[in-house]
């Protein structure tokens, strides 16, 4: 089957096509026929296509909607321009959505029907900024398509929702838990499940030995806790805003901050949430960028002060957390980062591993360098009693997995 697997955000689609079944996935051997992203949707879209391992293709053309997008999405794939395996419509099988927040409704991915939509609309207060525009593209797609083709949703949250209460429940009057749901939901699911998944097949364990901590650094960062298979805990929130410090992001401050940065500011806490959520993080504090490599670059970093107490603060969040869900995990056999930050920094993995050798966490600075976004792998001693890994992520893949099962009415492996 080929799969398009789309990501729609408010100004930008990212989009692959992937060519899985069942038995490909037992074998692992699904195919990417085509990637690419249309951003600046709106106006003159920025356009970057890629069919298998071709070149990518800049160019722009006006594209006033989502509709529009997917349109020109779908001309491109089925010109000559696009894979050979996709010569008209009726080669895209099915459509696999990400979207951000499925509440407490969805433990797995579901094929979308009108009630599936209309749960997804009901999160729509958990995730103003982004299931509108998820949903968004699922009724472009639909209306490209045709409503005959199968579409799934795959949710950030659900791999979370097996946290236990005392993880997912925050201390403040429980009658505003029942009354608006309000608790911990966490996200990038997909990403931490991928990673773990793939860890399992490295080490040949089965779903239910598997416990680990994993690192999701790119943009946005989170970490979870993974028991016998399961996220017990994680440290993105109702929102994504909490727990580590990202690029952008603040993750945990003291929430009477809010209002203090509303009197003094004279901010209203709309746009105090605005400051924490686009302000912040590693270019609040540096001042500077959201960009890890730009405050890596070693010039920067040996002379602006700023630059490097936004990497410290980083490193030290994270390692704080680690040790906290180890606490929680009761130990565990690995960390795992992945991520842009996680996947392709061996100096923020270092820092970050720095000081956790009473853990019994060794990094080995070779297999650390050696590793990153392409190869994944072991990056600790042989003699670590916590080992270490490096493991490209891969949501889209296994969005496109899900698709394929849910299409076929196969249980998924969570
Ligand atoms: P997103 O969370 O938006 O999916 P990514 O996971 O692609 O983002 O991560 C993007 C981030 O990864 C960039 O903002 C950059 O800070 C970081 N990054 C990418 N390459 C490197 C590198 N070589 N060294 C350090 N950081 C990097």
């Amino acid at each position: 089957m080929n799969i398009l697997v789309l990501n729609s955000g408010s100004s930008t689609i990212k989009f692959q096509i992937i060519a899985t079944d069942l038995e490909s996935i037992a074998n692992n051997t699904d195919r990417r026929l085509a990637r690419g992203t249309i951003e600046r949707i709106g106006g003159e879209a920025i356009i970057t296509l890629q069919a298998g391992e071709q070149d990518k293709k800049r160019s722009t053309a006006p594209l006033r909607d989502t509709r529009a997008a997917v349109e020109f999405l779908l001309r491109w794939a089925t010109s000559d321009a696009g894979p050979v395996e996709v010569q008209s419509v009726a080669d895209i099988n099915a459509i696999g959505h990400r979207v951000v927040h499925g509440g407490e409704h969805f433990t797995h991915s579901v094929v979308i029907d009108a009630d599936v939509l209309r749960a997804i609309e009901d999160c729509i207060e958990l995730a103003p900024l982004h299931n509108p525009t998820n949903i968004k593209g699922i009724q472009a797609a639909r209306e490209v398509f045709g409503a005959g083709l199968p579409q799934v949703a795959v949710f950030d949250t659900a791999f979370h929702q097996t946290l236990p209460e005392q993880a997912y429940l925050y201390a403040i009057p429980y009658q505003l838990y029942r009354r608006y749901r309000i608790r911990r939901y966490g996200f990038h699911g997909t990403s931490h499940r991928y990673v773990a998944y793939r860890y399992r097949q490295l080490k040949g364990i089965e779903r239910e030995r598997t416990n680990v901590i994993t690192l999701h650094l790119g943009n946005g960062c989170s970490i979870a806790a993974i028991r016998d298979g399961n996220s017990i805990d994680t440290s993105m929130g109702l929102t994504p805003l909490e727990g580590l410090v990202m690029g952008t992001r603040s993750g945990d401050i003291d929430p009477a901050i809010i209002d203090f940065i509303s009197v003094k500011e004279g901010l209203t806490p709309r746009e105090v949430e605005t400051l924490l959520n686009k302000q912040s993080g590693l270019l609040g504090i540096s001042g500077l960028t959201n960009d890890m490599r730009e405050l890596l670059d070693e010039e920067r970093e040996n002379n602006d002060r700023r630059a490097h107490l936004a990497i410290e603060v980083f490193c030290y969040r994270a390692r704080k957390y680690i040790g906290g869900f180890l606490a929680i995990a009761g130990g565990a056999e690995a960390v795992i980062f992945t991520g842009g930050i996680g996947e392709n920094s061996s100096e923020v993995r270092a820092r970050i591993c720095n000081g956790l050798e009473w853990i019994g966490l060794e990094l080995d600075p070779e297999r650390n360098q050696e590793h990153g976004h392409k190869t994944g792998g072991l990056i600790s001693k042989d003699s670590s009693r916590l080992a270490a890994y490096v493991i490209p992520t891969d949501e889209e893949l296994l969005i496109a997995r899900d698709t394929v099962r849910c299409v076929s009415g196969v249980a998924q492996r969570y």
